[in-house]
């Protein structure tokens, strides 16, 4: 395992550099540049063009990230939706069935309801932690298994290897969204996952600063996706591609110090009288603590969510009186962010369908950042206080 996490953060930093490098710079440098001289390329998606994702800045992404996922290939592109929405469209035809994860990124959620519905695709949203109930969903034509491997902002963990094995049982393509977890805690293609989404605007990236996405998968899903992606047009600018190799090369030591920062966190919120329920996987009382302990390695996530005894009138005071963390929607970056889902990620929900969900109104999630433990707690602190 030691051996295992070692090499991750040093692919991280070597793998898919060039050879020779560029004019021996350690660093690539942004290949600013639509169009390249042609080189004799027969087929249209190896044209070097910007749009068709292949300049040398997206070149080093695509093999850090197969790299690093354990997968044979990947892509980036411009944003996480555009990593989704392009995967969906690409493996399901229509006429096809999806089956999905009630629990999903709002913006996923509606893609699944509402464009994907618009294009004879249908659904059924199915609870990730009711395996029978996924096979009496099943339908000749269902095509593909979608899910997220921490859940949001509840932070479930499913029974991973059991979907995947569910999958492959039932000719399904198993898709997940790994922008929780980040590869650092879990590589779902090992499990037996088929394809591996990630809005590397979050962890892989790390800043704050850019929205990316990113895909990995066998050669032939990848083909196949990127050929989409070259027609939709959401390739990722060399710009945003070198922030992106900037990142991820500190993806390991951000994931984990976050990791650790997000326990202590999680543990003196639990001892607070004025927190309710503290949801965070690293914690014993949660429901998928043992589960979480298994399939992730060096960590729990920086993600902790929490609901206040005094509902939503305490959760507003709270994001008022923090002086730390800032007020802000999105995750995994070295500020820590604390949000409301009710007013942001899981606004589009009517409020009876949040609730079953189990998102209370008070609800308050905290994307842990890189300060220091002790002075987030002091802070969460006299704001609970
Ligand atoms: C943010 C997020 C997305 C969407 O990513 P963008 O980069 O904003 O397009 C998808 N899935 C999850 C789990 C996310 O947190």
């Amino acid at each position: 395992m030691a051996q295992d996490r070692e090499r991750i953060q040093t692919q991280l930093i070597h793998a898919g550099e060039p050879t020779p490098r560029h004019a021996g710079a350690v660093v690539t440098p942004v290949f600013q540049s639509s169009t390249f001289e042609y080189g004799g390329q027969g087929n249209y998606d190896d044209v070097r063009y910007l749009r068709l994702n292949n300049s040398p800045n997206h070149e080093v992404l695509h093999r850090k990230l197969a790299a690093v996922e354990g997968g044979e290939a990947a892509l980036v592109t411009a944003s996480g939706m555009a990593a989704i929405s392009t995967t969906l469209l690409t493996v399901l035809r229509p006429g096809d069935h999806i089956l999905a994860q009630r629990t999903l990124y709002g913006g996923t959620h509606d893609f699944i309801t509402e464009t994907l519905v618009r294009w004879g695709v249908t659904h059924t949203f199915v609870d990730g932690d009711d395996p029978d109930s996924w096979a009496a969903a099943l339908r000749p034509e269902t095509r593909a298994i979608y899910l997220e491997a921490l859940s949001n902002p509840l932070l479930e963990i499913l029974d991973l290897p059991a979907v995947a094995g569910f999958a492959r049982e039932n000719d399904l393509v198993s898709i997940v969204d790994a922008t929780f977890t980040s590869p650092i805690l879990l590589r779902p293609l090992e499990l037996g996952f088929d394809i591996v989404l990630h809005s590397a605007t979050k962890y892989l990236n790390g800043h704050s600063d850019i929205v990316a996405g990113a895909i990995a998968s066998s050669d032939a899903h990848i083909d196949a996706i990127r050929h989409t992606l070259n027609l939709l047009g959401g390739s990722l600018d060399p710009h945003a591609c070198f922030l992106l190799q900037r990142g991820l090369k500190t993806l390991a030591v951000r994931v984990r110090q976050q990791s650790a920062t997000a326990l202590a966190v999680a543990s003196a919120l639990h001892e607070h009288a004025a927190v309710s329920t503290v949801y965070y996987p690293g914690l014993p009382h949660h429901p998928h603590h043992q589960r979480a302990a298994t399939l992730l390695r060096g960590g729990f996530g920086g993600m902790v969510s929490m609901e206040l005894a005094g509902g939503v009138e305490a959760a507003d005071r709270l994001t008022q009186r923090l002086r730390l963390p800032i007020n802000a929607p999105s995750l995994g970056g070295p500020e820590t962010l604390v949000t409301r889902p009710a007013q942001t990620s899981h606004a589009g929900l009517d409020p009876k369908t949040r609730r079953d969900l189990g998102i209370g109104d008070g609800l308050v999630r905290l994307s842990i950042g890189l300060e220091d433990a002790d002075d987030l707690i002091a802070d969460l602190q006299q704001a609970l206080d």
